[in-house]
């Protein structure tokens, strides 16, 4: 039986490896849309698509469809929310995952995941919702699974394969929120080793 194509959003490359796998033991052919408008700065950007690039390129031997990345409309649909992280999260993957319906579209390709769907630190229902939403306007099928249990495999394979690897989800909020957990997590490790001493 023929694979069934399925245009596949993809955050990064590493967040790529196991549901590429995983969408294909399931009968799906992957073809990955990149549309994140989201990662600042630009140079961290071109980063992680270079990254993944070479990885489908060399690796998987799948296509990559660079799609819009419209960062003007990110400062004007998601920025506003700022740091409260459930509404600006939504906003976001809304914006990203409508660029992959409108691609999936154009290619007559009726299939859309996700790769948001692996990693623990997404809003893992919300993701879920807004491309369910999206997918039933678009007249297309979400492919909606729970890639988080793969995540540690994830890490592995792509620290194997000298991948790069980001600390923070992409937006200056992200990297802001991400550093005050590191410190928070410091100071925490600091005062356990004080007590025991
Ligand atoms: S934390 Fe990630 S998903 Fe949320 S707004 Fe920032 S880049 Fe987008």
């Amino acid at each position: 039986m023929d694979a069934v194509p399925i245009l596949l959003h993809a955050c990064c490359g590493p967040c790529s490896i196991e549901p590429v796998k995983l969408l294909r033991e399931e009968g799906f052919e992957p073809v990955i849309c990149w549309s994140n408008p989201n990662i600042q700065p630009v140079a961290e950007h071109d980063h992680r698509l270079r990254t993944l690039e070479s990885w489908a390129r060399d690796v998987a031997h799948v296509e990559v469809v660079v799609a819009g990345d419209d960062r003007d409309a990110w400062e004007r649909l998601v920025a506003p929310h700022g740091f409260d992280r459930e509404t600006r999260c939504r906003a976001c993957y809304a914006l990203r995952l409508s660029e992959a319906c409108r691609v999936a579209r154009e290619r007559g390709i009726d299939h859309v995941s996700t790769t948001l769907a692996v990693s623990p630190y997404q809003l893992f229902d919300a993701c879920g919702r807004v491309l369910g939403g999206l997918c039933r306007a678009n007249g297309l099928v979400p492919v909606w699974r729970d890639f988080r249990p793969f995540y540690p495999e994830a890490t592995r394979v792509s620290r194997e394969l000298g991948m790069y690897r980001q600390n923070y989800c992409g937006c200056r909020f992200s990297a802001a929120e991400a550093a005050v957990e590191r410190h928070a997590a410091r100071d925490a490790c600091k005062a356990a080793k004080r007590e025991l001493a």
